[in-house]
Order: structure tokens, then sequence, then C-alpha cells
């Protein structure tokens, strides 16, 4: 697929965004602001915006999604640089990655369940954690030592561990063989040069494992900007699983200017019904992260009139 950007890139501009999609289902309203959000951020600082899609969970991944999500950005005039990069496709990195971290001495094998971990405690070390085997069927683990306690988010402010992020000894290897959504992010955003990860605040506390391996990687982690989830009811976010409903690229236009509203842009009512363009165009413009309230007080009410 051609390099799909309309825009300007600025040699000098040393910023890189992403927004990493998992096929497990069409576009909804949730991940347009999620998409919206990186795109206006990376285009403002006339940076290199990248897609990435993160298919590294064939169970959960509904055939044809990747196309599909790929096709709304497009119908939704958010064009991406480059080739899309698709996780399915790059074990190899993965695999070079865990055996580094493996032999730096950051994991250990663990053949416990979800339920065995839970009655430990996110803070205790299983028996496991004391074989340096490789053990068929067993999970990869980081060895969370070293815990961070803190980050500063460009749209949270300051974001304090709380006891399960802090911690949990997460996976990176899954005891199924597949890899660990963290493991992946992390190496990708490292891979891509991503230099700020803008994404939904339900990503938030994923963050913690997502520095610590940069930290055990010996590598400065990007910026973070975590952006109000849109919720389908108070409390309960809106996504593929409660069955948010399929954006419809028809209302294209309708759909950026709701995402808009939601981050707290109105469009002069001239430009409603102006090119899809110029709305983001107009967007652009006015655009200024630091600006988004961290949780919207109209989220609610928004949401329930869509
Ligand atoms: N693939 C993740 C999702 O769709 C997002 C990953 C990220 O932005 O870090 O929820």
């Amino acid at each position: 697929m051609p390099a799909k950007s309309n825009l300007s890139v600025n040699k000098t501009s040393t910023y890189v965004g992403r927004f990493a999609p998992s096929p497990s289902g069409p576009l909804h309203f949730g991940s347009l602001v999620a998409a919206l959000g990186s795109y206006l951020q990376a285009r403002k600082a006339k940076g290199r915006w990248f897609v990435r899609i993160e298919d590294i969970d064939p169970p959960r991944e509904v055939i044809g999604a990747s196309q599909q999500i790929l096709d709304t950005l497009e119908q939704h005039s958010l064009l991406w640089d480059d080739i899309p990069v698709y996780q399915s496709q790059r074990g190899e990195l993965y695999d070079s990655k865990i055996a580094w971290l493996i032999e730096q001495g950051h994991t250990y094998y663990c053949q416990c369940t979800r339920a065995d971990l839970a009655v430990l405690g996110g803070g205790t070390l299983c028996a496991c954690a004391i074989k340096n085997q490789a053990v068929a069927g067993a999970a990869i683990r980081f060895n969370n030592t070293q815990v961070p306690t803190q980050f500063n988010d460009v749209v949270q402010g300051r974001v304090c561990a709380n006891k399960n992020s802090s911690e949990a000894q997460f996976a990176i290897k899954r005891k199924d063989g597949l890899y660990a959504y963290q493991l992946a992010v992390v190496v990708d955003d490292i891979a891509q040069g991503v230099t700020q990860v803008v994404r939904g605040a339900d990503l938030l506390h994923a963050t913690f494992y997502q520095l610590a391996l940069y930290q055990a990687f010996g590598l400065a982690a990007p910026s973070y900007a975590h952006l109000p989830v849109v919720e389908s009811q108070p409390g309960k976010k809106l996504s593929k699983q409660n069955h948010a409903l399929a954006l419809d690229n028809k209302t294209a236009r309708q759909n950026i200017i709701d995402a808009l509203f939601f981050l707290g842009l109105e469009p002069p009512i001239l430009l409603k019904s102006a090119p899809l363009q110029e709305l983001l165009d107009w967007a652009l413009n006015v655009w200024e992260i630091r600006t988004i309230p961290a949780k919207l007080a109209s989220n609610d009410n928004r949401i329930q009139a869509l």
C-alpha cells in the first residue's frame, strides 16, 4: 500500500505518533476519538503518524477487521504515513527482544493460572519464580523489581501507580505462546521511533508496565497523553466487547464533528457542512492537547445522544 499522508511532513520535526488498533472488530466512536486525537497531535507537530495493526491475538481477531479499520480511517480522511505495520509479521523482532530480556535476567517462567496469581497478590513472586528453566506451556513473565511509581501524562497530569499496576509481574509471552500486548507495544514503539503515545485513558495503568520495560531496555520512554474514554454509560467504556456500533462511513463528516466535540472542539456552524478536509484543517489550527480536560463533563450526555 502506498504512503497515505497528504500533509506535508516537516523534515526537521522529530515527532512520531501512532494509532494502534487491535482488529477485534470495526472502529467505533471511542476508537475514532483516539485516532483523531493522535492524528491531530502528530499533524500539529508536523510529524509523522503511523498506523499499526495490533493483530497478535488471533483468537480475538475478527476476519476482515484490519482492512475495515484502514478503510474507515481513510473514509474519515485520517491518512497515515508509510505503510501500516502488522504486529503478526514481527515475531522475529519480539523473539529477539524477549531473548535479550531473558539473558539480562529480567524474566522468569511461570505456569500459574490467573486464579493462582490472584490468590498470591501482585507483590509476591509465585513459586515458579525460582525456576529459570524454559518449561513447555509456561508464560514468560517480566520480573518487575524496579517499579516506576508515577509518571506525568500530558492530559491526565501526574499519574500514580495503583497497587495492581505497581506490583504485578506481567507476562511478555503468554502461556499459549502468543506475544503479550505490553511487550509488543513497547518493542514496536521503540522500533518505530514513537516520541509520543496518544491513546485512550483505558490504557493509563498499562503505561506502568510499559515504563518498566523501557527501563529494562535502558531507553527513554516516549511522552504519554491519555485521552478521556468514551463511555456507553457512566463507568463503562464504549468497546467492541459491549457491542459499540461500528462507525458508518457514510456519516464520516458528522462522526468527525462528534469526535471533535467530544475532545472539546466545536467547529463554527459554517464548517459543519464543509468538506471533511476543511474541517480537519480547522481542527488542526485550534488543536491544543493540554486544554483537553482529563475527564469531560459532557461525556455522558454526549454519548447518550449519539
Ligand atoms: N491495541 C490497543 C487497543 O486497541 C491499543 C494499544 C496502544 O495504543 O497502546 O486497545
